[in-house]
């Protein structure tokens, strides 16, 4: 089933009276959404006791809750100290997922730092499979990972590293954050086919199945000539990409994703507006 729903509280969310991240989930069905994003950006966690009371409404009000792992990770580092702070945040993110009954964390690869692209992989590779290998044993491993296609060019990566680190295990289905990959290709994503011909390089990657199950960011975002700028509404008529062929793209290849908006403040209303889109379309 697709689901539609804002990354964080939005300004809406406080207006309408709203002041604690367990009221989310009850706003948000008010507002026909079902899915919200909870950020662990700057590291810091949630109590199992928040959790817990975030979780117990989210499931009432049948809202799927994801999470996104702190931005301090970085799978390119080969240092000793960045290999135990990858583990400690990710292991930290997927406890609160379990705990908020979610089952997708994105999460930011890394950035390239000194290395070439290939040698940046190949860390990848080495120090995000040992990740994977205690993951697999642990209590988390039926938790999804999702791998973050990111805005900048000094970051992996494009969308295509992201498939490529995305078969590498079945626990792996990419995030693709149509604002930066639009940014990354200097404002390239206009059409249906634009975003078909992405989204479908990932099903003859990964499969259909991995795919279907896809989680989606979706903002408006400046962009320069470094890429990734600032996040924007939907109110803003001079960068892109627009969601409708977005939109489109999902329903002609049958996906069912979890569509997180992360607009600069109306998260949740340009979620209801992509969720009003798309039931406008098929219906
Ligand atoms: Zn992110
Ligand atoms: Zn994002």
């Amino acid at each position: 089933m697709i689901r539609f729903g804002p990354s964080g509280n939005c300004e809406a969310f406080y207006e309408a009276g709203n002041k604690q991240t367990w009221q989310e989930p009850a706003w948000l069905k008010s507002l026909n959404l079902n899915a919200f994003e909870y950020s662990f950006g700057l590291g810091q966690f949630l109590s199992t006791e928040t959790a817990t009371k975030i979780a117990e409404e989210a499931k009432k009000n049948d809202v799927e809750v994801s999470v996104h792992a702190p931005y301090y990770i970085n799978f390119v580092n080969m240092s000793d100290v960045a290999y135990e702070n990858n583990f400690k945040f990710l292991l930290g993110s997927l406890k609160n997922l379990k705990e908020l009954g979610g089952r997708h964390c994105v999460v930011h690869i890394g950035s390239q730092m000194k290395f070439t692209r290939v040698e940046a992989l190949s860390n990848i590779k080495q120090n995000f499979t040992d990740f994977l290998k205690e993951k697999r044993q642990g209590e988390y491993a039926d938790l999804i990972l999702c791998p973050e296609a990111m805005g900048k060019y000094t970051q992996i990566g494009t969308y295509d590293e992201m498939f490529e680190i995305c078969s590498w295990d079945d626990c792996l289905i990419p995030t693709l954050d149509f604002g930066h990959i639009n940014c990354v290709l200097q404002g390239a994503l206009k059409t249906k086919e634009d975003f078909k011909h992405i989204l479908q390089k990932g099903i003859d990657k990964l499969g259909y199945e991995k795919m279907k199950d896809l989680h989606i960011h979706f903002s408006k975002i400046m962009y320069g000539a470094k890429g990734e700028i600032k996040h924007l509404t939907f109110e803003d008529t001079e960068f892109g990409p627009d969601y409708e062929p977005m939109i489109d793209a999902i329903i002609d290849l049958k996906l069912e994703p979890v569509v997180i908006s992360e607009s600069s403040g109306t998260q949740a209303p340009d979620a209801k507006t992509m969720r009003d889109y798309y039931y406008s379309r098929i219906d």
